[in-house]
């Protein structure tokens, strides 16, 4: 049977993609991939997805949208897709050694924030330990904040939190930035904001919160402990690409590229979400681009 539309992701970007070509009457298959529902299942609070005065938790955001979605007909599998061919019609995802056939696809397979591979990183997430500024600065006013990482994104996630916390330190690797030059010259004029130089974090301390961070620098070897509420980790994201890298248009840092609104170098195949957006990483927008993608979907089924 050929679907379609092949949505490869279920995060927001997915799900919303999935919800409006499902309520337009199109057999919509959905790859959700290992973790389905995406990033927000890693967290709990969401405060800023409208809707919720009181926020949501994001799992039961990301449930009531596969609930949404199934009501109008969308078929999930919860596998991973592990090849896409669009060089000739109709398309083809296989997940294991299933081959899935569709007029279009639509990927939203989205990004992964790194992390440093701590076990108390892991432990203290959604605790103090944060990927995402925007999403949790509220949660740490007038508290001491560190930010993991040297380049654009720590800056940015800097900036938010000198906004709320009562002291922003910078934790970077080496003795100067990545970060482009306008954004270090803000940050270096920031009150808030101080940098801690040559110095990697090998422990987020604390049972139930963080507490603090054990930092250890890279030329002396010199062990310390810096006392502060939360950790923001700003190492970077991997774009979830590496199924596509032979058949579609990538940047150089591998996320796709989205040539007008959602539409990629390869007709019938789009793009929404973080998968193709490495600035404004929020649930919203990606919500907004499942939705554009999902429309740009169905107005090029109606041209075919
Ligand atoms: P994702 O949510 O990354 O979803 C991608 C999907 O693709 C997943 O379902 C994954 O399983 C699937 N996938 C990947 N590869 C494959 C494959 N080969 N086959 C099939 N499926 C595949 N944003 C906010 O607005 N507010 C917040 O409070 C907030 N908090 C956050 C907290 C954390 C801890 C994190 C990590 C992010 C947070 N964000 C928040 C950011 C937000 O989660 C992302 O911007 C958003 O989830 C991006 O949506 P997406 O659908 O593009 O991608
Ligand atoms: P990035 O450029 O890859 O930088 C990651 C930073 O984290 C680097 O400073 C790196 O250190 C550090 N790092 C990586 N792994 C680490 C580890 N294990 N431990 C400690 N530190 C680690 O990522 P990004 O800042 O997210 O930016 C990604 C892309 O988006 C870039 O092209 C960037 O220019 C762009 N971007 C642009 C804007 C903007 O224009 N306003 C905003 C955000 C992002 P080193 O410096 O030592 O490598």
């Amino acid at each position: 049977m050929v679907h379609d539309v092949i949505i490869v992701g279920s995060g927001p970007a997915g799900l919303t993609a999935a919800i409006y070509t499902s309520r337009a009457g199109l057999k919509t298959l959905v790859v959700a991939g290992a973790l389905w529902g995406g990033q927000l299942m890693l967290t709990r609070e969401v405060e800023n997805f409208p809707g919720f005065e009181n926020g949501i938790l994001g799992p039961k955001l990301m449930e009531e949208m596969r609930k949404q979605a199934e009501r109008f007909g969308a078929e999930l599998i919860f596998e991973t897709a592990t090849s896409a061919d669009f060089k000739s019609k109709p398309f083809k995802v296989t997940v294991g050694n299933k081959v899935y056939e569709s007029k279009s696809v639509i990927i939203a397979t989205g990004a992964s924030p790194k992390w440093l591979g701590l076990e108390s990183e892991t432990r203290l997430r959604g605790r103090g330990v944060s990927v995402c500024a925007t999403c949790d600065a509220p949660f740490f006013r007038n508290r001491k904040v560190v930010v993991v990482g040297g380049s654009d994104t720590a800056m940015e996630e800097a900036f938010v939190l000198s906004k709320f916390a009562s002291e922003v330190k910078v934790i970077h690797r080496r003795d100067k930035l990545r970060a482009c030059q306008f954004l270090q010259e803000k940050a270096f004029a920031n009150p808030k904001i101080t940098f801690v130089w040559s110095s990697t974090v090998q422990e987020i301390l604390g049972k139930d919160r963080v507490e603090g961070v054990r930092l250890q620098n890279v030329v002396s070897g010199e062990e310390s402990v810096l006392e502060c509420d939360a950790v923001f980790l700003a190492i970077g994201h991997k774009p979830n690409t590496d199924i596509f890298k032979d058949q579609i248009e990538l940047d150089q840092t591998g996320y796709i590229v989205a040539r007008k609104d959602t539409r990629t170098n390869i007709e019938g195949v789009f793009v929404a979400g973080d998968v193709a957006d490495y600035r404004y990483r929020q649930a919203i927008a990606a919500a907004g681009s499942g939705c554009k993608a999902a429309l740009d979907a169905e107005k090029y089924l109606i041209g075919t």
